[in-house]
């Protein structure tokens, strides 16, 4: 892609109405556009980093066998009626009236619409388990909705939702989905953190939040150090080996302000283990049993003739915030210098040109460069404007793809200016640069 076609309309300076760095960010390099308070246009850039998060997270659901369907925005009251959350959701339920005089509303999230999904077609407990997810917009009402799309009235969500016979397969969907969550974070470069967390307004008795540290956060959180030494890696799908993971994470002291418990924490985690911080949710997981599935008749046959509701959980992940998230995790906002994940960047690397006005050969040569990086299936943009270099590295710098090939002055020879983002300058032939870029990108 060249910069002088392409739409992002980098600004000068920081704008002033953001007060938190991917907030900053993402105005400064247009990757959103804000439409009305809480409410966002995607632009290209922004678009493309949610697009591979995106992916990201529908192939670790389908990895633990979640099946992708897409619900609609509007839902009807009449279900939520049902479950009794009409009342119960408040303000931050957009409610709309249709004109045959039709209670609607923007969803917020979907028990209520899976589970109606659910109870007309499943009837027998041999078709359970069930994985459902989706990834959609949301709408929220959000008293004060802040810091760009961190929190937005209207925010993109994966949802799943799980059906089980009994409370011991629930359990397993449940740390299905909790393994899912922390190789999806990994994937993302992110370091996520589950915390054990408040049901609120979902209901229910097990609950994690994923948290990743970030000083900016809204969630308070307390935990034992030694929980980011752990990993999922020798984590397979077996029940034994997902109960032994969640019992690792389980053992370490993690929590938000909500549940906190200072004599707790005081007793049980030794002072030098102790960190208390902030921290961004990315993720949150419930089990609630039967608490809609009951309200909604959701029910199945089961071996002996009974029946029974089925028992439900409910597994979130906030795409759009996770573009947010990443660049608090990774922006270095003193020097400017972005560096998106190869996992999620918008392009893999920038190509710059230092361009004369009578002469072309340093274009020329970033042409030639970029054909041989698309043939390697490599994502390249190249700043073909005649700014001034600085200014070009600057601006390439903050639109942060993880590597760069600066062509100089002197720019014969075979040997290029090879960096990672913000690193150190390497001479390396362009052959060697394809073979770490395509290592890399392999190991995701
Ligand atoms: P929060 O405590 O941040 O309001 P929540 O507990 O209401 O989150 P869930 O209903 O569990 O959130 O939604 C799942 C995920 O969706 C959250 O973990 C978060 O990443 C994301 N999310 C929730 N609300 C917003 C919002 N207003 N804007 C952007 N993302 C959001
Ligand atoms: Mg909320």
């Amino acid at each position: 892609m060249l910069l002088s076609n392409s739409f992002i309309p980098v600004l000068k300076n920081n704008p002033s109405e953001a007060k938190i760095k991917s907030h900053q960010l993402m105005l400064r390099v247009g990757m959103i556009k804000q439409a009305s308070a809480g409410i966002y246009s995607w632009l290209p850039l922004g678009f493309k980093v949610m697009k591979k998060i995106e992916n990201i997270v529908r192939q670790e659901q389908n990895k633990i066998g979640a099946q992708e369907i897409l619900m609609p925005t509007i839902q009807s009251s009449e279900i939520w009626k049902e479950s009794g959350r009409y009342e119960d959701y408040g303000e931050e339920m957009l409610r709309i009236t249709d004109r045959q005089n039709r209670e609607m509303l923007y969803g917020p999230t979907n028990e209520e619409q899976v589970t109606e999904i659910f109870r007309s077609s499943i009837k027998s407990y041999k078709s359970l388990p069930q994985l459902l997810y989706h990834i959609q917009w949301k709408f929220r009402d959000e008293i004060r909705p802040r810091f760009g799309i961190m929190r937005g009235r209207e925010f993109y969500m994966k949802d799943a939702y799980s059906f089980d016979i009994s409370d011991d397969e629930a359990l397993y969907s449940y740390n299905k989905f909790f393994l899912s969550y922390l190789r999806t974070f990994k994937k993302l470069s992110l370091t996520a953190i589950p915390m054990a967390a408040d049901t609120g307004p979902i209901g229910g008795n097990l609950s994690h939040e994923f948290i990743i540290l970030a000083e900016t956060g809204e969630s308070k959180i307390f935990t034992d150090k030694r929980i980011f030494e752990l990993n999922s890696d020798d984590t397979n799908l077996e029940k034994k080996s997902l109960d032994n993971m969640r019992k690792k994470y389980e053992q370490y002291y993690a929590v938000t302000d909500e549940k906190f418990n200072k004599e707790k924490f005081e007793k049980i985690v030794l002072e030098k283990n102790r960190l208390i911080t902030k921290g961004i949710e990315v993720g949150h997981i419930f089990y609630f049993g039967d608490k809609y599935s009951k309200a909604m008749g959701a029910s199945v046959d089961l071996p002996g003739g009974k029946k029974d509701f089925v028992k439900m959980g409910s597994y979130g992940i906030g795409v759009s915030r996770l573009v947010g998230a990443i660049i608090e995790a990774k922006y270095d906002e003193k020097n400017e210098i972005m560096k998106w994940p190869l996992s999620v960047a918008p392009y893999d690397i920038a190509i710059i040109p230092m361009i004369n006005k009578n002469d072309n050969s340093a274009l020329d040569k970033a042409n030639n460069i970029n054909e041989e990086l698309i043939k390697n299936n490599i994502d390249t943009i190249i700043d073909d404007t005649d700014e001034n270099f600085s200014s070009k590295i600057k601006k390439m710098n903050l639109i942060g793809a993880p590597y760069q090939i600066i062509i100089g002055k002197k720019n014969d020879g075979d040997l290029l200016e090879f960096k990672e983002t913000g690193g150190e300058t390497q001479n390396l032939p362009l052959n060697k640069i394809i073979e770490i870029i395509t290592k890399q990108k392999n190991s995701i």
